[in-house]
């Protein structure tokens, strides 16, 4: 290269602005983000949040973490839980139109929740604490994020004068909360597929009896699989995705993991944080909830270990202990949430352990595709190792945790926390280290594991006692791609 091209690189594009200057702080500029693959565009929060997955097939993630010191982190005990979300979500939506109110959208979001402390803590033992993530519309964790990003989607949309479409299959729980999260929502139509007959009375009760304009469920004459199968099929569709202006709000979204970040923050103040370590068991599919609290971890949270709870589809207990991801069959048990077969958020984490090497994840995620596994490099799988450990129950197991901490405390929690429960005591921590473990699902989400193991069939709350008295809507199609695009195309308000 010639000195003159040299210099020419020196003083061309942006690096001339990056010349520090003397006495003046720099300009704080948005937050940008960046594919775990590396090969896809940097976008600012907006087009990370309509967009979801990255062009390249990777996830987004901030191209740097935000920090909160201590100081600042002890001050968070005192907020309120809408308040706290906006706190910790600020430095990500910088540059966003969603930063001229950001209170208002976490206090609009967090409103209808029926506990007045969002996410209240409950202790089960000394330093053994449950973080009640299962007071929102649909008795889930993933109302927490769902319900804010909801409105991210809408007051975006707005903004830009413009509408998409989310089409999305679901087997229970992820359908209910989309479809809460949207309903009415001026610049969202929302279609959910299930598979006809195959998801439970309350699962299905939960999407179909929401009465909004926009929202749509498709009953599919097949299984999960096939609904699943034809969401890929539109969204591989160029030519539908664009006329429909089609999006997703599964749980790749860095919004979603952005919003689940606040509960980790929430709980660790409550119980001593910063001033002591703190350790959080979560019971996990996807990956997407115990990925937000590394992140919590990388922005200043003491935290001492994760405890990654799984059933018996447990390829992250076996990747934890052995470094090497290896897929295999699905079985279904009693915490259906946690029943995957690969957990895609996982790839965010191989990311930040390999130093942010895109190129190297994106070589990895090409091998796990042809060849249904691959092997961490070592020197990252001793750096998850600092952070995180993994622990697997079976379904008697999980009965079994049921039924004791009824009997220990009068508690009714349902087979994901219980899931949690075991695997954070049995993860070998110090004693001292208050434990938090994530209760995800209310006990009447999954009533016959709770009677089953405690002789009390869990009773809904409040809100949803007329459950089976509501009017259900869905529209019942054939397993047939053509059709169910039809029937999307005619009902989509572009
Ligand atoms: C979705 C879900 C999980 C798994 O969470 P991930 O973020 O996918 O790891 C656990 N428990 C319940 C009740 C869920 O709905």
């Amino acid at each position: 290269m010639s000195k003159h091209s040299v210099l020419e690189l020196l003083i061309g594009g942006t690096s001339i602005r990056r010349l520090p200057t003397i006495g003046l702080p720099e300009p704080s500029s948005p937050l940008r983000y960046i594919s775990t693959r590396a090969r896809a565009p940097q976008l600012g929060f907006d087009d990370v949040l309509l967009s979801g997955l990255a062009n390249d097939g990777g996830l987004y993630l901030p191209a740097t973490w935000p920090q909160f010191s201590a100081t600042e982190i002890a001050s968070f005990a005192g907020l309120d839980y809408p308040a706290l979300a906006a706190r910790i979500m600020a430095p990500f939506v910088e540059g966003s139109v969603l930063a001229k109110d950001l209170e208002g959208l976490t206090r609009q979001a967090y409103a209808g929740f029926t506990h007045s402390a969002v996410a209240p803590l409950k202790q089960l033992a000394a330093n053994d604490w449950l973080v009640e993530l299962f007071h929102g519309p649909t008795l889930a964790f993933k109302d927490y994020a769902l319900q804010a990003v909801g409105l991210m989607f809408d007051r975006v949309l707005k903004a830009r004068g413009a509408r998409i479409t989310i089409v999305g299959a679901t087997s229970g729980d992820t359908g209910s909360a989309a479809i809460e999260a949207t309903k009415n929502k001026d610049a969202v139509d929302i279609f959910i597929l299930h598979p006809e007959g195959r998801t439970s009375d309350v699962q299905r009760r939960q999407m179909t009896t929401v009465d909004a304009a926009n929202v749509h469920n498709i009953a599919v004459r097949g299984t999960f699989d096939d609904c699943q199968d034809m969401v890929k099929a539109m969204f591989a569709d160029e030519a539908f995705r664009n006329d429909i202006r089609l999006s997703a709000v599964n749980s790749i979204n860095w919004a979603r993991i952005m919003a689940q970040v606040v509960y980790y923050f929430w709980a660790g103040v409550h119980v001593g944080a910063p001033q002591r370590a703190v350790a959080f068991s979560v019971p996990t599919g996807n990956f997407g909830n115990v990925f937000a609290g590394f992140v919590a971890q990388r922005m200043g949270l003491p935290v001492a270990k994760f405890i990654v709870g799984s059933n018996s589809n447990d390829i992250l207990t076996r990747y934890f202990e052995t470094g090497a991801m290896t897929m295999s069959g699905v079985v279904p048990t009693l915490s259906p949430s946690m029943d995957i077969q690969v957990s895609s958020n996982f790839e965010r984490l191989l990311f930040e352990s390999m130093g942010r090497d895109g190129a190297a994840v994106s070589r990895l995620m090409d091998q796990f595709k042809q060849s249904n596994g691959y092997a961490v490099p070592e020197a990252a799988h001793r750096e998850m190792l600092k952070h995180f450990a993994g622990q697997r129950l079976d379904d008697k197991g999980t009965t079994r945790v049921i039924s004791e901490i009824y009997r220990e405390t009068g508690e009714l929690i349902d087979p994901h926390t219980a899931v949690g429960v075991y695997a954070g005591r049995h993860a070998g921590l110090d004693r001292g280290i208050p434990r938090l473990t994530l209760a995800t699902a209310h006990p009447a989400k999954f009533p016959a594991a709770v009677e089953a193991a405690t002789g009390i069939y869990p009773p809904l709350p409040q809100a949803l006692t007329d459950l089976f008295d509501r009017k259900e809507r869905f529209t019942t199609l054939n397993n047939d791609l053509s059709e169910v695009k039809a029937f999307v195309r005619q009902h989509a308000r572009r």
